[in-house]
C-alpha cells in the first residue's frame, strides 16, 4: 500500500498539478486492468503508474501476466475491465495504430524489419510520425530551417536517427545482414521514428552480446534523460536492478510489489513468488 502511495505523484514540486488527479504527472497509468482467457485470469486487477522520464522495470515469474499487460496497454488485446491512460487521456481499447499515434510504442509492435531491404528503407517503413515539434527533434542538435518535402524530411530524420544509434554506416546494407544486437538497435531506432513519449520494451536484451547491450542501455539512458519514458520487461535481473529506478513485480495477474530496485530485491513476497512460482 505504502509503495502505491509513494507512486501517486505526491513528490511533484509542481503546484498546479495539485488540483488534478494525483497521478497526472505519470505519462502512463493503468487502473484495475483485468483480462480473462476462458478459465484463466491472465491479468487480475493490475494498477500501476510509470513516471515521466524514467526507466521502469516490469518483472514477474512466467505466466505472471506481463505480456498480457503489454498487450492491453498497446491495444493488441481489449481489457475486460479497467483503464489505460496515456498522458492523462484514456486510450483503453484503441487500435494499436491509434495508440502509436497517441505516443506509445512497443518495439516489436512495429513489423519486423525486412531482410531484403536496406536498413534505411526499413526505417522509412516505420509508422510515420507527425512532423514538426517533437521530443525527438529536441534531442537532435539544430533544426533545419528549410522547407523540404515531407518524404525528404522523414528520410533526413531517419538518417539522423541511425546516426544517433551509430548505425548510419549500415544504412545502405541489407537488414538481413545485421547481427541480433544491431537488429535490436534498429528496432529501437524505428520505434523512435513514430515520435513516442512512452516506449514499451519487451526483453530488449535477449540475444544481445554484452558490448551491444551496454550500447543499447546507454542509448536508453540518454533518451530517458531527454524525457522519454520506458517500461521494460526483462528477464535479466542485473539489467533490471542496475538500470531501472522503479520496479513493478507482477504475480498471478496482480501487482505484488513495487518500489526501488534495492527494496524489491529484499522483498520477502517477491523472493517467495520467484522461488515458489513456476519460473
Ligand atoms: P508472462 O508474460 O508474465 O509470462 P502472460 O501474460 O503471457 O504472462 O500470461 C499470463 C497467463 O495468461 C498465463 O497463464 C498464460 O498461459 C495465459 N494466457 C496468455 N495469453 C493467452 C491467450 N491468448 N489465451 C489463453 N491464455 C493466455
Ligand atoms: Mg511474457
Amino acid at each position: 500500500m505504502s509503495d502505491a502511495e509513494s507512486l501517486s505523484g505526491s513528490e511533484t514540486t509542481d503546484a498546479d498539478g495539485a488540483a488534478e488527479e494525483s497521478t497526472s504527472t505519470a505519462p502512463l497509468r493503468v487502473e484495475n486492468l483485468r483480462k480473462r482467457f476462458g478459465g484463466i485470469v491472465a491479468v487480475d486487477g493490475a494498477s500501476f503508474a510509470v513516471d515521466a522520464g524514467s526507466i521502469t522495470g516490469l518483472i514477474g515469474p512466467n505466466g505472471a501476466g506481463k505480456s498480457t499487460t503489454f498487450n492491453l496497454i498497446t491495444g493488441v488485446e481489449r481489457p475486460d475491465e479497467g483503464r489505460v491512460l496515456l498522458n492523462g487521456e484514456e486510450i483503453t481499447g484503441m487500435s494499436p495504430e491509434r495508440v502509436v499515434d497517441r505516443g506509445l510504442v512497443r518495439t516489436f509492435q512495429i513489423a519486423r524489419e525486412l531482410p531484403e531491404m536496406t536498413v534505411i528503407e526499413n526505417m522509412m517503413l516505420a509508422p510515420k510520425a507527425q512532423l514538426g515539434e517533437s521530443l525527438w527533434r529536441s534531442v537532435l542538435p539544430g533544426t533545419r530551417g528549410r522547407v523540404v518535402e515531407q518524404e525528404e524530411e522523414l528520410r533526413e530524420r531517419a538518417w539522423e536517427t541511425l546516426e544517433f544509434f551509430d548505425l548510419d554506416h549500415l544504412g545502405e546494407e541489407y537488414a538481413g545482414g545485421l547481427s541480433g544486437g544491431q537488429r535490436k538497435l534498429l528496432e529501437l531506432a524505428r520505434a523512435l521514428l513514430t515520435d513516442p513519449d512512452v516506449l514499451l520494451l519487451d526483453e530488449p536484451m535477449a540475444g544481445v552480446n554484452p558490448s551491444l547491450e551496454r550500447r543499447l542501455l546507454e542509448h536508453v539512458h540518454t533518451l530517458e534523460e531527454e524525457g522519454y519514458t520506458f517500461l521494460l520487461v526483462e528477464h535479466d535481473m542485473d539489467v533490471i536492478m542496475n538500470h531501472c529506478e522503479h520496479v513493478i513485480v507482477m504475480h498471478q495477474g496482480r501487482v505484488l510489489a513495487e518500489g526501488q530496485a534495492a527494496e524489491i530485491r529484499e522483498n520477502e513476497e517477491v523472493i517467495e513468488a520467484y522461488l515458489g512460482g513456476t519460473v
